[in-house]
This record gives C-alpha cells, sequence and structure tokens, in this order.
C-alpha cells in the first residue's frame, strides 16, 4: 500500500484525465430524457485529505451537465475516478486509508488518521459502509459473478484491490477506481 502515490501530484492528474474522457462521453450522448444539447454546471468541490498544491486546481470543480432545453434541464453528472458523490474525501483516499486500516491497531491507525485527517468516527462510517452498503448497490450485484474468486466482503476494500491485477500498486487502485466510478453518480443525486 503506497501513501507516496497520494502525495504525487502526476497520480491525481491521471485521474483527472480519466475523468475529463467520462465527462466527454457523458456529453455526447446528450439529454437522456428529450435529447438536447447538455450544457456545463459544474459542481465546486472541497476535496480533504489531500493539499490542494498536490491536487491542482482541477479539484475544486467536478464536471456536470445541464440539459439546455428549457422545461426539461435535467442534469447529467459523468461517472468519476475522483469523487465519489459529495463525499469530501476522493475516492482514493476512501479506498486507501479503509484498505490500510485494516488490521492496523493503536498508534499505527493514529497515524495514518493524521496523514490524511481523517476521524475515527469518519474511518468507521467508511467501514461500516464497504461492509454493509457496497455489497448491496447495484454496482456490486451486477458486476460480481464476474470475480472467479469473490473477495472477502468483511475484508472490502483491501480484498477487492486484490483482484484487480496491475503492473503495480497505482495501476491497481486505478483499476478499482474505475470500477467504482459508476457509484461516483448515485451519491450525487442521493444527497
Ligand atoms: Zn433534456
Amino acid at each position: 500500500m503506497s501513501h507516496g502515490l497520494i502525495q504525487d501530484a502526476r497520480f491525481w492528474r491521471f485521474l483527472f484525465v480519466l475523468d475529463e474522457d467520462l465527462a466527454a462521453e457523458a456529453r455526447r450522448g446528450g439529454c437522456r430524457h428529450c435529447g438536447s444539447v447538455l450544457h456545463s454546471a459544474r459542481y465546486p468541490r472541497k476535496p480533504r485529505g489531500v493539499s490542494r498544491r498536490v491536487l491542482g486546481a482541477e479539484y475544486e470543480r467536478r464536471r456536470s451537465f445541464c440539459c439546455s432545453r428549457a422545461g426539461c434541464r435535467r442534469r447529467v453528472t459523468p461517472p468519476s475516478v475522483r469523487f465519489l458523490g459529495r463525499r469530501v474525501y476522493l475516492s482514493a483516499v476512501v479506498v486507501l486509508v479503509t484498505a490500510s486500516s485494516q488490521g492496523l491497531k493503536g498508534e499505527r491507525r493514529g497515524r495514518l488518521r493524521d496523514t490524511f485527517g481523517v476521524s475515527d468516527r469518519t474511518l468507521k462510517r467508511w467501514r461500516r459502509w464497504w461492509r454493509e452498503e457496497f455489497p448491496v448497490t447495484p454496482l456490486w450485484r451486477g458486476a460480481r459473478g464476474r470475480f472467479i474468486q469473490l473477495p472477502d466482503l468483511a475484508q472490502l476494500p483491501a480484498s477487492l484491490l486484490q483482484r484487480f491485477e496491475a503492473a503495480s500498486p497505482a495501476d491497481q487502485l486505478v483499476a478499482l477506481l474505475r470500477f467504482l466510478a459508476p457509484l461516483s453518480t448515485v451519491f450525487e443525486h442521493a444527497q
């Protein structure tokens, strides 16, 4: 588990580029209800856990679109490998901090918490989400059949991360973030 990755501006830049592709694809599809052109209607974001200097200004906005036709104006928020809905922590931080906190106790867990400014309460909530809510999401219900060996649900997300074969820990994390990207829009509208 590499925390160095989280401090690497190139990693965040790469995720931003992936998100731009996802957004362009969503925009090309037009409004799902009336087919009209979509206009930009980005959400402001103030992500926590990683410094602004590392993230860059691109992380202060999440792409979203609004139908251009008066009387429709429906919103389309593309999937994202960076943001998990309206959560203030970035997806990569939620995954890495939850995964690396598993099995850690006392001082080491305290250090992890301090590094990312994640409170025990938040960490507990993330763990509960992985244990209780993630397994019942349509994403997981639809995808679990694709795994030859199911990840241990009690050890999510570390067990899920290990199911993605990749050349490096960074690639493995990106593969998981791509997998989770559809979830990022569910929370955006639900909260
Ligand atoms: Zn429309």
